[in-house]
């Protein structure tokens, strides 16, 4: 059809070549094609992978954010747009059974989660360690915790998440090609070139979203990402997983007195998976290629041990365990914008720290601005690369 045909060197066939299809991508390229854009998505794997960033079944998504308040308008239109997603494609989205940011008051978690609360004047309830207890049987908090509750917290249904994306993209015309990695691209003239083992495209703009692969197809950015292994863990609870549906059980981040956080969900997925729990940050630094992908017994004991200091009858028997990268920024901000050496036909969102999935659906918006409309209303200035690597040596007075 007339898409190859027009393929020319000079002029581009494509309007935007997104690299990439997993959280960010597959949601850049939905906004982008529904906004009318000829857009090519280019995937290493095949679609909804597991070997990436955004696989495992759930993930937590939360408003009261402890990370830094400038997050929360993008989490509110975040909240919108997976009610849209939801209602486009009819898959599942979001569950939200509410959530409790548990530590010490002082804590970064807690006092985090009530700046950001009290800052945007979000409907939140503080509450001690007594009526933690009461309002939640299975949390067993210390006498010195507190919680931050907030009910529309809850998780998200990542591989679903990506798979509405892909397919709203491919509903509006969006030619996305999989087990395609790009292995090159430069720009030219007024737009991009990127080459793959099996051709070269054209475009006028280009939009990378590689996950853990940032470190290789963005090096000129100059900032120094550090990839984590991850590790989820599913264990049947003690007693079986009624106390744990999500009527009962809420999604937590828990601080210990230590610093150390863990987070995890309700049983969403019935007794053969139980609950899932993990480690925030802390991973063991790895690359996508030697990524251990086996869970070693010492690692689940170091798990269940901590667990059983806070929710006593979740490390039962595990049920299943699986590795995943974060891609982490030295502050654990994530880079969004146009890209320093390239401002005219590159944009760039890779860096999301372990903490990006919540974001995905005002991810593919910003994209979108950025790519056709050189910018975006959305506040995103703590997002710029050049926080890290400072202005760029040509920018600078000779
Ligand atoms: C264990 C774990 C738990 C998490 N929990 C939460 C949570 O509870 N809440 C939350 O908000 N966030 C969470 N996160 C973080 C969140 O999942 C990530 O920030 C998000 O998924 C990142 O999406 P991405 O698009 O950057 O990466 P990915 O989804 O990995 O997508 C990158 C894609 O680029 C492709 N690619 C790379 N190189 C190339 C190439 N050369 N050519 C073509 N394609 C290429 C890859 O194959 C991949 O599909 C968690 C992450 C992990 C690992």
């Amino acid at each position: 059809m007339s898409r190859t045909t027009r393929a020319t060197r000079t002029t581009p066939t494509y309007d935007v070549i997104v690299i990439g299809l997993g959280g960010m991508g597959s949601a850049a390229a939905h906004h982008l094609s529904a906004r009318g854009a000829r857009v090519l998505g280019l995937e290493r794997f095949g679609p909804v992978h597991q070997r990436g960033s955004s696989h495992g079944g759930s993930r937590v998504t939360r408003q009261s954010y402890f990370e830094d308040p400038a997050y929360v308008p993008l989490l509110l239109r975040a909240y919108e747009l997976y009610e849209q997603v939801e209602r486009d494609t009819g898959r599942e989205i979001a569950i939200l059974c509410g959530g409790v940011m548990v530590g010490r008051p002082d804590g970064r978690v807690v006092s985090g989660a009530r700046l950001s609360a009290e800052t945007w004047g979000l409907p939140h309830e503080m509450l001690d360690a007594r009526e933690i207890r009461r309002r939640f049987p299975t949390l067993a908090p210390r006498a010195d915790e507190v919680a931050l509750y907030e009910r529309r917290a809850g998780l998200l249904r990542p591989e679903n998440t990506v798979a509405a994306h892909l397919q709203l993209a491919t509903r509006q015309g969006a030619d996305l090609r999989f087990e395609e990695p790009v292995v090159r691209w430069e720009p030219c003239g007024a737009g991009v070139r990127v080459h793959t083992p099996d051709d070269t495209y054209t475009a006028g703009q280009l939009v990378i979203c590689p996950g853990a692969w940032a470190p290789e197809l963005l090096a000129d950015l100059g900032v120094p990402f550090t990839i984590e292994r991850q590790i989820m863990y599913w264990f049947q609870p003690t007693g079986g997983v009624g106390p744990f549906l999500p009527e009962h059980h809420p999604i937590y981040v828990w601080e210990d007195p230590e610093g150390v956080q863990a987070y995890g969900f309700p049983a969403i997925d019935g007794p053969e998976l139980g609950a899932k729990v993990a480690f925030f940050r802390k991973g063991e630094v790895c690359t996508p290629d030697t990524i251990d992908r086996t869970v070693h017994p010492h690692e689940v004991a170091a798990m269940a041990g901590h667990m059983s200091r806070q929710i006593p009858l979740l490390p039962g028997r595990l049920l299943k365990a699986a590795t995943c990268m974060y891609t982490t920024t030295p502050d654990e901000h994530f880079v969004i914008a146009r890209h320093p050496a390239h401002p005219e036909s590159v944009t760039v969102a890779c860096g999301f720290s372990g903490h990006g999935f919540k974001f995905v659906p005002v991810v593919g918006e910003i994209v979108a601005d950025l790519a056709l409309d050189g910018a975006t209303a959305h506040p995103v200035e703590l997002f710029d690369p050049r926080r890290i690597t400072g202005p760029l040596p040509a920018a600078a007075p000779a």
